[in-house]
Parts: structure tokens; C-alpha cells; sequence
């Protein structure tokens, strides 16, 4: 099939201004101007996609989907600790009805929002089967936490069985299964040692919320702060269950064994020169969520710093308990009002498809149009190309209702009705 588009962006190479796809068994096969792949395939089928911008399909590399239902539930304006003991309080009280609803709601907000990846965190196992149904690519990583050392077998112990039901849930099809130690507060040092050891036993994927908060450091240098005296407490734990040494939570993670390219470091609002230089020596990808950041209050992170230090970096919208949608369009469009000059919309277009890939391990495959990487992508509906920038352009007009398109492994998975022009030879 030859796919054409008024704007073709394949991220790893220059925009083409009526651009085209052939794409044969869910792979592109070749790129080029649409005149060119007409003449040059002359029996392929054809379809025209018209005024639209045609993509790699975006990758959310950090959300919840089974928290998809918890949108406004949780009050602006709290402090990070206020928020975190709200949420425990919320959470205890959802059952897996509940968390399945969510999942449900969230997949299929991804799949009309031209995201065909996603890197998603449960607790509750809730978002295989939407995501295989949607059939979504991405990560599913089983959370485990527990503040207390004597816990720790207990909870690798029941986080290894929800692995393997989570495998099993995800035979056939693109769904790949990882660990999610929740933040070095909320595990004991003893745990953060054995997921680090599991994790290179298993040689799973990972990924950890990780210096998000001024509170989160306070604790984990100094043992201090309102993690210490109120959320901790609030889960029965009085005292520090990790080596108190002026560490950062970084730092911390590294002494656990858990920094590996492997891994996915969530945040990273609060990371120094030092920290950095560990991300990048241990090959650490990062995935920013700067609305939940801004929801939380816990600050900016250093992304201009990361993206210069060539980390691999992906954008993530976090859940709707910190976030008002799960559109990556909106998460993009904030972050360029937030980082301004300093992060360009072809920078934040290229986070969110390839660099999110890249983030998760899937580049060779995914992220980019180009030759032998797989027909994942997504097109929108664009009224008018800015030739001098289109990525500008595209930031500018798309959102969520703007996608017409999204497409894995060759596959429609969504087409918005009535919003496109097909035009078949
Ligand atoms: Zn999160």
C-alpha cells in the first residue's frame, strides 16, 4: 500500500512536502515524494490522505491507564506529600472494576490520540487486555512497593508471580512485560537491592519515578521532611528503612544497583551535574512529564540539560490523578510554552516518537519512517504547512481531535469517520 500525505515528517530524516509511505507485511518499505512512489509502484494500492501530516505514532513513555478514572478526584494545589497521602487514601478504596473501567477508558484515549506506544505503569494488572484488544505496542511494568525491610520477600515474591500472569496475558501480541519499583522512598533499601537483582536475573525492562519532588530529596539525603514525618507514617513506617548519607535519590539508585540502559528514570525534576553524568555513564533513559510536574508543584526538570547531554528522553502525560488529559499534543504544546527557546518544537515532536522508542529500547523498530522500520504512525488532519518550520506548524494546530489516523504494524487500528479523503486506484 502506498499512504501520501500534503506533509510527510519521518523525525529521522527531512520533512517532505507531499510525501508518501509504501508499506508492505506492516513494514515501510520505502519513502519518497508521492509523485515518485506513484509512478516508481504503479499496481500498489493508493490511498490519499490529503491536508494531513503524516508521522511516526507518538509514544507516551510514562502513564497509568488504570488511573485513567481518577481525573479531577484529587484537589489542586496540594504540596507533593498532601497529593501522594489523597491518592493513598483514594486508591484504597478503588476495586478492579474500577481500575478496568479506567484501563479500558484510557486505551482507547490513546488510540484516537495518534499514540501506537505506550509505556505504561498498574498495580492492578488492569491495562493488559485493553492495550492487547486496542492492539497497542508498548511496556507494561508491574508496580511494587513496600516501605518496610521485613516486607521485602514478601513483595518480590508476589510482584514475580504478577509477572508471569502478566506474560501470559500478553502472548500474542505486541505487549512486552517490565518491573516498576514505585520511588526510592516508597521501598525499603532491602527491596530496591532485590528488584535490582531479579531485574538482572530476568533481563526485564524497567522504569522508577525518580527525583520528582524537593520532598523526595530532603528524605533521601537526610532522612528529613514531610515524607519522613507524614507520608511515611501514614503507611506505618517510622523510620527510614534506607542508609541515611547525603545521597541523592539518583546516587541511591546507583548504590542499589538499579541504573542500567535497561531502565527508565520517570522525573528527573530534581537531578544535578553529578547525577547526570551517572544517567548518562549508565546508559539511564528519561521520560519528563512536565504537567504532572506542574500539577505536583515539585518544579521544572532539566530537560534543555538532558536533551544537550544526548540522554535518550521521551514525554509521558503521568495519570490523570496529576494531569488533566492524556494527550501528548497538549503535553507537547505545555512543554513548549514552559521550556520556550530553549527546547524547539521539532525537539519535542522527535521526544515524542523517536525519542520515546529510544527510551524503551524499540528505535531499531519504531519512532521514525524509514525503511525496514515497522508502519507504526499516525497522520492529523493539518489545515496549512509552515514550510519554514512544519513542526512548528504541526504543534500549533493538532490535538487529539485532529487525528485521523493511527496505524501499528501496517494495521488501522482507528480512523476518524468522514475527517479524511481516500482516494483508492
Ligand atoms: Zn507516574
Amino acid at each position: 500500500m502506498i499512504l501520501t500525505a500534503r506533509l510527510l515528517l519521518p523525525i529521522s530524516s527531512p520533512p517532505i512536502v507531499d510525501g508518501g509511505l509504501l508499506i508492505r507485511d506492516g513494514t515501510i518499505c520505502a519513502i519518497d515524494k508521492a509523485s515518485a512512489l506513484i509512478r516508481d509502484f504503479a499496481t500498489e494500492p493508493h490511498d490519499d490522505l490529503g491536508r494531513a501530516a503524516l508521522l511516526p505514532g507518538l509514544v507516551n513513555a510514562h502513564t497509568h491507564l488504570e488511573l485513567t478514572g481518577l481525573h479531577g478526584r484529587l484537589p489542586l494545589g496540594k504540596s507533593f506529600t498532601e497529593w501522594a497521602i489523597a491518592m493513598l487514601d483514594l486508591r484504597s478504596g478503588l476495586d478492579d472494576e474500577f481500575f478496568a473501567a479506567s484501563a479500558r477508558l484510557g486505551a482507547a484515549t490513546l488510540l484516537r490520540s495518534g499514540v501506537t506506544c505506550v509505556a505504561d505503569v498498574t498495580a492492578s494488572g488492569a491495562s493488559v487486555v485493553p492495550l492487547k484488544a486496542a492492539g497497542l505496542r508498548g511496556i507494561i511494568f508491574q508496580e511494587i512497593l513496600g516501605p518496610h525491610p521485613e516486607q521485602a520477600p514478601e513483595r518480590l515474591d508476589a510482584a514475580e508471580k504478577a509477572l508471569r500472569s502478566l506474560q501470559l496475558q500478553a502472548n500474542d501480541s505486541l505487549l512486552s512485560i517490565g518491573l516498576s519499583p514505585h520511588a526510592p522512598y516508597s521501598l525499603s533499601e532491602s527491596l530496591l537491592l532485590r528488584c535490582a537483582e531479579l531485574l538482572r536475573r530476568q533481563r526485564l525492562p524497567a522504569t522508577i519515578h525518580v527525583a520528582e519532588s524537593p520532598e523526595e530529596v530532603a528524605y533521601i539525603g537526610l532522612g528529613l521532611g514531610p515524607i519522613a514525618t507524614t507520608l511515611l507514617p501514614a503507611v506505618g513506617r517510622h523510620s527510614p528503612s534506607h542508609r541515611i548519607c547525603g545521597e541523592s535519590p539518583i546516587a541511591l539508585l546507583d548504590r542499589a544497583g538499579l541504573l542500567s540502559d535497561r531502565l527508565t528514570a520517570v522525573h528527573g525534576v530534581h537531578i544535578g551535574i553529578s547525577d547526570l553524568q551517572l544517567l548518562k555513564q549508565r546508559g539511564v533513559a528519561l521520560a519528563v512529564c512536565p504537567r504532572s510536574n506542574h500539577y505536583l508543584k515539585v518544579g521544572t526538570a532539566p530537560l534543555p540539560r538532558c536533551l544537550a547531554a544526548s540522554l535518550r528522553v521521551g514525554l509521558g502525560t503521568d495519570s490523570l490523578a496529576s494531569n488533566e488529559t492524556l494527550s501528548l499534543w497538549d503535553e507537547m504544546r505545555f512543554a513548549h510554552r514552559l521550556y520556550g527557546d530553549t527546547v524547539t518544537a521539532q525537539q519535542l515532536v522527535t521526544m515524542t516518537t523517536l525519542g520515546g522508542a529510544a527510551a524503551l529500547g524499540m528505535a531499531g523498530s519504531i519512532g521514525s519512517l524509514a525503511p525496514g522500520k515497522r508502519a507504526d504512525l499516525t497522520a492529523l488532519a493539518i489545515d496549512r504547512v509552515d514550510d519554514a518550520d512544519p513542526y512548528e506548524s504541526l504543534l500549533a494546530q493538532a490535538s487529539d481531535d485532529s487525528v485521523v489516523l493511527n496505524m501499528v504494524e501496517g494495521k488501522i487500528l482507528y480512523q476518524r469517520e468522514g475527517a479524511a479523503r481516500w482516494t483508492c486506484h
